[in-house]
Formats: C-alpha cells, sequence, structure tokens
C-alpha cells in the first residue's frame, strides 16, 4: 500500500481532510500522524553499526530503512491527547542509550510477584508513575 504521505502532506499541499480515526469525528484536518512516536524511531537508530536504521519485516522479508510510517489519521485535538496522555511521559521514562527511568524506579520498588524471569508491580505503588498519563480517555 502506497502510503498518502508521499503523495501529500508538505507545507505547500492542501490540508486532507476526513473522519479522524480515533474520535470519529468527521469533517476534520488531519495530522499526518506517526504510526510510532517519532521519538521512538529516534531511539531505534543505533549509530554504532555501518547502517543505523531499525529493522522491519514484511513478507518479502527483512530490510532496513529510516522510513518512518505516517498516514493522516488524526485530528489535532487526538494527537495533543495521545501527546499528553501517555506519549511524552513514556518517552522519557523508556529506555534510552544512556538512560532507563522506569526500569530504575521498578529497581526501587519491591514487585507485586517474582517469578524466576518474571516480575510484575503495581503501578500505584511505584511514586514515580504517572498514571495519568498512561491512558487516553479524558
Ligand atoms: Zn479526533
Amino acid at each position: 500500500m502506497k502510503m498518502k504521505s508521499k503523495e501529500v502532506g508538505g507545507a505547500k499541499d492542501p490540508p486532507v481532510i476526513g473522519q479522524c480515526a480515533l474520535c470519529l469525528e468527521g469533517n476534520q484536518k488531519l495530522e499526518n500522524s506517526h504510526f510510532l512516536p517519532a521519538g521512538v524511531y529516534r531511539r531505534m537508530i543505533d549509530r554504532k553499526h555501518g547502517n543505523p536504521n531499525p529493522f522491519r519485516f514484511n513478507d518479502s522479508g527483512w530490510f532496513q530503512d529510516n522510513n518512518q510510517i505516517r498516514d493522516f489519521l488524526l485530528c489535532r485535538a487526538c494527537e495533543d491527547r495521545l501527546n499528553n496522555g501517555g506519549e511524552r511521559w513514556f518517552l522519557n521514562y523508556c529506555w534510552s542509550q544512556d538512560q532507563f527511568r522506569l526500569a530504575s524506579l521498578m529497581d526501587e520498588a519491591a514487585p507485586a510477584t517474582a517469578e524466576t524471569r518474571i516480575k510484575s508491580y503495581h503501578a500505584t505503588q511505584i511514586g514515580g508513575i504517572d498514571r495519568s498519563a498512561s491512558h487516553i480517555s479524558r
């Protein structure tokens, strides 16, 4: 499937109008939404290798490229809802090459259950976790 982002979406292109895939409001100016947050794509690049780009798989096999999958999917309000409702917090606490803040919080907490290789935690019992940033129902 050819992505719309290759065809339109430049600053001089007319806006894409349609139904938002999240709030289902019609006649909305749709944003060129990332399938994964742009910050996740940046973290998947590993400059220590000759080809730093992430691996992708499809029906033909695997390959590496720096293409960020995007499409005109969400209205501005829903883009903001996702950014403010978890994406920003997630990117601050997920793994990066110099830190992994969520793992550090969990290392300091007592697990609710602990098996040989798996531990589970109650987010309510870890003070640094912003549970309000982990949902989008506002
Ligand atoms: Zn929307």
